[in-house]
């Protein structure tokens, strides 16, 4: 089932969110709908804030990268394993230069800004089956891994740019949070009703 995806504005997008425990209700249901609803907007990533859930819970599938040949080999290979759930994930460390990458975000349609973060990461989660794994990514993996965990602790990537570039995406992102935008997927506007 595909679900609406949370438009910015909305004040989920901003919570820290929860850990959950094995007994989350309806979890595999919940997990085979948001990579639905992932897949169905062409997305690399999906968190559960996104869909309107307070948890620590992302999943990304970016073995659509491996395909790129201007990444070398090792890259690559990483990203072919990328299809992956994230539960409970916490980042224990950021290495490495800070490299720039122009990102969108499923929540903000029609707005790509270069945005930048540490090179690698190392960490932490549950898998689907509540198996616990400590790994360390870099290059594309990193990033898209990076931009899922933010929003789990409530950050964005607009939250990222300089104050400069904000204000003067702010008149489109009070259009985003009005629903007062193009968007070929199902959304949910937190201000939608103040259009009427
Ligand atoms: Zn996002």
């Amino acid at each position: 089932m595909i679900l609406p995806i949370v438009a910015f504005g909305d004040p989920v997008l901003r919570k820290v969110a929860k850990d959950i425990t094995p007994d989350y209700p309806n979890l595999d249901t919940l997990l085979e709908n948001m990579f639905e609803t992932m897949y169905n907007a062409y997305g690399v990533g999906l968190a559960a804030p996104q869909v309107g859930l307070p948890i620590r819970l992302f999943m990304i599938d970016a073995t659509g990268f491996a395909e790129d040949e201007e990444l070398d080999e090792e890259q690559r290979k990483q990203l072919e394993g990328m299809k992956k759930v994230f539960i409970n994930a916490k980042i224990i460390e950021r290495n490495g230069e800070p490299w720039v990458f122009n990102e969108g975000c499923l929540s903000i349609p029609d707005i790509r800004e270069d945005v930048f973060r540490p090179e690698s990461i190392k960490i932490e989660y549950m898998d689907e089956n509540f198996e616990k794994h400590v790994e360390e990514y870099d290059g594309l993996a990193a990033r898209v891994i990076q931009h899922e965990y933010d929003h789990i602790e409530g950050i964005l990537f607009t939250d990222k740019l300089s104050a400069l570039k904000r204000r003067l995406l702010k008149g489109r992102l009070t259009n985003i949070s009005r629903g007062r935008i193009k968007v070929d997927y199902k959304m949910r506007f937190p201000d939608a009703k103040k259009m009427r």
